[in-house]
């Protein structure tokens, strides 16, 4: 099963283009959409959720038309958006059987199984009792991937799940999903950088509705290898720097800035090499310097 959107624009009543002309190929595994507030990335999901309608361009799951097609969609989608209510008073085991009724599982037996299997496979089990209101974040959203994998669904959309998570909880939160990439389609959206890097097998960037970049992690950073470099300096020499140098990205360090460019060549005046990361590749993309058009997303 492969998710084939093309040429996909929306622009809201307001003006506001949220989406410019995306085509994206997404094959089965784990798929990041990274990109910073404001990109696009709720309004892409939204639309592959069959919850709002693009202007224009098509998507294609599978054999299903996705904007013609809804009921099918929905018959084969898992989807966990960024917020969503839980009923606080209730424990996790009721609402999940309730909403496997309401997925169509009404034979009790059956239900009983599937509900017992996703408290497990979500790590609730134990808690499985206990009111949803009294739940912490990573539990709420472990719950909700439980909501989500009702129904086996063939394509699962998790947008911004991390957000509110502690360090542990994320790390918990991420392995989950990762089980998951390997029999269906599942798209990470995220502002993370860490999210994808550590998870997933394909990935783009997006920034202000457009794709900047389609490429695989792994592929992406190792095209990096010998640009870019890096240099710690006084804060108020930055503008100067900024002049005479590609600057992707600055951070902060015991007091002073440490600084990253791009650079094919070695640029001198006291800089040294990186061993590049997925951060520096997403810096150089937003910044302009790096693009991969080239680069197709490959089947695993
Ligand atoms: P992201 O999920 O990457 O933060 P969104 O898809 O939420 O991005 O938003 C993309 C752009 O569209 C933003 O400029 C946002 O303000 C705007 N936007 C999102 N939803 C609406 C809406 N319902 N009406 C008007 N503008 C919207």
């Amino acid at each position: 099963m492969i998710l084939e959107i093309h040429n996909l624009s929306k622009t809201y009543p307001n003006g506001v283009q949220a989406l410019k002309d995306v085509t994206l190929t997404i094959p089965k595994g784990m798929f990041g959409l990274l990109g910073p507030n404001g990109a696009g990335k709720s309004t892409l999901m939204r639309i592959l959720a069959t919850l709002q309608e693009p202007d224009q361009g098509s998507i294609q799951l599978g054999d299903i038309d996705v904007i013609r097609q809804k009921e099918e969609v929905r018959q084969t989608l898992g989807y966990l958006p960024q917020e969503f209510g839980v009923y606080p008073k209730v424990s996790a085991e009721s609402l999940l059987d309730y909403f496997a009724i309401l997925k169509g599982i009404t034979e009790r037996r059956a239900r009983k199984e599937v509900v017992e299997a996703l408290l497990r496979q979500t790590n609730l089990w134990e808690v499985r009792r206990q009111k949803l209101g009294g739940y912490s974040g990573g539990m709420r959203q472990r719950f909700g991937v439980a909501v989500a994998l009702l129904g086996n669904p063939k394509l699962l959309i998790v947008d911004e799940p991390t957000a509110g998570l502690d360090p542990a909880e994320r790390v918990r939160f991420l392995n989950l999903l990762s089980e998951l990439g390997e029999n269906s389609v599942v798209i990470l959206s995220t502002h993370i950088v860490e999210d994808v890097s550590e998870l997933c097998t394909n990935m783009a960037i997006i920034n202000k509705g457009e794709i900047l970049l389609e490429a695989q992690p792994l592929q992406a950073v190792a095209e990096l290898e010998g640009r870019i470099w890096r240099k710690l300096i006084e804060k108020h020499t930055l503008p100067y720097l900024e002049q005479e140098h590609q600057v992707i990205s600055t951070k902060l360090l015991s007091g002073r800035t440490m600084v990253h460019i791009y650079s094919h060549e070695a640029p001198g005046h006291g800089f040294e090499l990186v061993v590049p990361d997925l951060e520096d590749v997403y810096f150089s993309t937003m910044a302009g310097y790096y693009s991969a058009s080239h680069h197709k997303v490959v089947a695993p």
